[in-house]
């Protein structure tokens, strides 16, 4: 369907599209379309912006990142179809590469998101995984050991709260990516970004590519994640404030 460009809700519809697009080649799974509906929903309530305390989160992520040894981007069918091209301009800036990692796993499918990746200019794609986390039965468990499995830092998105967990357990510093500051996934990440994938990564990209070290350190320093996740809750709580009295 081509999406009315007037539409006020035209950003919207046009990632429906994109994701339905993907759903039929094989790359989302169905019950990827019911997360971004969830994710829509914390977004509509977020006023469809980057709040204060998410550009905050982001560049925490950036820092944590540039100073990271092993920076791994794990990859799923939603983000890959949502932003493609982001995701390898984030890959070329850091130097690290993507990682396919899937809780509805198949290889046809890990494969094609590679695929996906590769035509949008990706030079390393993880999708054919050697090892196993400990501690987690899903699927997600397979990982590469060039990538998830020897990463310090992992950077994650639309995630299940027990990959988090898993990771964490492993001393892996995880950042998440993720518009419900109530799920598992945010409340035991360590830098927990609470935005649309489609706004964090670009604001992550630019951060990556401004910071310097030292001022990295600084962030990371001076960044405390449950204040910045209380922080997202109460600018939820301010955004609603001001709808009603719109009403
Ligand atoms: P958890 O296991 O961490 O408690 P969950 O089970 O509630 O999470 P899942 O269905 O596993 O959630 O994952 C979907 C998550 O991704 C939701 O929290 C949703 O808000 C978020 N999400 C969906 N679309 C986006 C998006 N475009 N950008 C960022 N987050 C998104
Ligand atoms: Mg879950």
């Amino acid at each position: 369907m081509v999406v009315p460009p007037d539409h006020p809700r035209y950003y919207s519809l046009l990632y429906r599209e994109r994701l339905i697009e993907k759903f039929k080649e094989g790359i989302v799974v169905a019950q990827g379309l019911i997360a971004h509906g969830r994710g829509e929903a914390f977004d509509y309530i977020l006023g469809e912006r980057t709040v204060p305390s998410a550009l905050k989160a982001e560049k925490a992520a950036a820092a944590l990142l540039k100073l990271a040894k092993r920076p791994v981007v794990s990859v799923n069918g939603n983000v890959a179809a949502l932003v493609p091209r982001e995701l390898v301009k984030l890959s070329e800036a850091l130097g690290c590469p993507l990682e396919v990692n899937l809780f509805y796993r198949s290889e046809e499918r890990a494969k094609k998101i590679a695929e996906l990746l590769e035509a949008h200019g990706a030079r390393e794609v993880l999708w054919v995984p050697e090892e196993e986390l400990p501690n987690l039965s899903s699927e997600r468990r397979k990982v590469s050991k060039r990538g998830i499995a020897t990463a310090d830092v992992v950077l994650v998105a639309l995630e299940d709260g027990d990959r988090t967990e898993a990771l964490k357990k492993l001393g892996k510093k995880v950042i998440a990516i993720d518009l419900n500051p109530f799920s598992r996934t945010a409340r035991s990440a360590d830098i927990s970004i609470i935005d649309n994938v489609i706004r964090a990564i670009p604001n992550i990209i630019k951060f990556v590519k401004e910071i310097s070290y030292e001022e990295a350190k600084k962030v990371l320093e001076e960044y405390d994640n449950s204040l910045t996740l209380k922080e997202s809750v109460k600018e939820i709580r301010e955004w609603l404030d001001k709808m009603i009295e719109e009403m």
